[in-house]
């Protein structure tokens, strides 16, 4: 893996275990993408996450974390908008008179009779189910040939002035507050899915670092992950895995995990762990490639004393770090 600070990040989140159980769902093809779902009091919550972390303020947190590690990538979904005094989502639209502001107005189409040019509401063209011009009385048959629709007309049933755009306004049902768009809050509401790579990181992350731990604490090692060791050069370095015995401190043993979504893993991993051993010289160094390596990454293992773990799944990797183990 590459050892950026941001991957330093996604490492230590991927080991929560409430990040473990939302991610899977991913992985396992349960959600691709998360999608908010209405709540006409609190606006958009994502239950599947307050499931695991207990709460909706929980849950934007963990979703806003894991976008800023660059684990999720999100889409913009809806805005929401937030009453300036109290905060509710509960909120409707008035569309008011902009003489008096009353919001009681009457919203009408305003139609053209093609023939005459005659234009006037719809309504006034309404003789019971037919729509006859009041001008030259004649019947509009067919939209678009005999007649046109021209817009929206509104008029205010309190000043009885007509106007073509209404202002728009804001009511509360909550707090029965009435506000404008300028004191609107306006939120950004988003719809998650996991990025491409953060898949494949997040599958070694823990699919894999979490059992190799395991079978090590139970073989009787201390273990770290990821873990910084000191080389004699005063740098630190990090690698996947470090394991030592109880009474053997200074006898470590170094993992490191390399994968390739292609055919081989390049030989560059085996470079940077060479790099690295040379200078903290830990008793062992393993790499675990999946689901293999490169032939020249063979050789280079052979050459550095890496000992080379090529396994293409998490069990068959833990099965083959057993055997050259216990060999030792
Ligand atoms: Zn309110
Ligand atoms: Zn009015
Ligand atoms: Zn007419």
């Amino acid at each position: 893996m590459l050892k950026t600070d941001k991957t330093l990040d996604r490492l230590e989140i991927y080991r929560d275990r409430n990040t473990q159980v939302f991610l899977s769902k991913f992985l396992s093809g349960e959600i691709s993408e998360l999608e908010p779902v209405y709540d006409p009091k609190l606006g958009y919550r994502y239950p599947i996450v307050e499931a695991i972390v207990g709460d909706a303020s929980s849950a934007e947190t963990l979703l806003n974390r894991l976008y800023e590690a660059g684990i999720l990538e999100r889409r913009l979904y809806d805005k929401i908008i937030y009453c300036q005094k109290c905060g509710s989502a509960n909120i409707s639209v008035h569309y008011c008179c902009p003489y008096c502001k009353s919001f009681d107005i009457q919203k009408s189409a305003l139609i053209e009779h093609v023939k005459c040019g005659y234009m006037d509401v719809e309504e006034n063209f309404k003789k019971g189910n037919k729509l006859v011009c009041p001008k030259c009385h004649e019947e509009l048959r067919k939209l678009d040939t005999d007649y046109r629709r021209a817009g929206t007309w509104c008029t205010c049933k309190d000043c009885s002035k007509s106007f073509d755009i209404p202002n728009v306004t804001h009511f509360c049902r909550a707090c029965h507050t009435n506000f404008t768009f300028e004191e609107a809050v306006i939120k950004d509401v988003y719809a998650y899915s996991l990025k491409e790579e953060a898949k494949e990181e997040a599958a070694i992350g823990w699919v894999l670092i979490a059992p190799i731990r395991d079978f090590l604490i139970e073989n009787g090692f201390e273990v770290e992950s990821p873990a910084f060791l000191k080389g004699k050069s005063g740098a630190n370095h990090m690698f996947d895995i470090v394991a030592h015995v109880e009474d053997a401190k200074h006898k470590i043993t170094v993992i490191d995990i390399a994968t390739s979504t292609e055919n081989a893993v390049p030989e560059q991993p085996i470079i940077a762990l060479f790099a690295k051993i040379f200078d903290v010289s830990p008793e062992n160094a393993y790499l675990i490639a999946i689901p293999k390596m490169s032939e020249n990454g063979k050789k280079m293992a052979e050459l550095y004393n890496i000992t080379l773990v090529e396994a293409k799944s998490q069990k068959e990797a833990i099965r083959a770090l057993k055997e050259k183990m216990l060999k030792k």
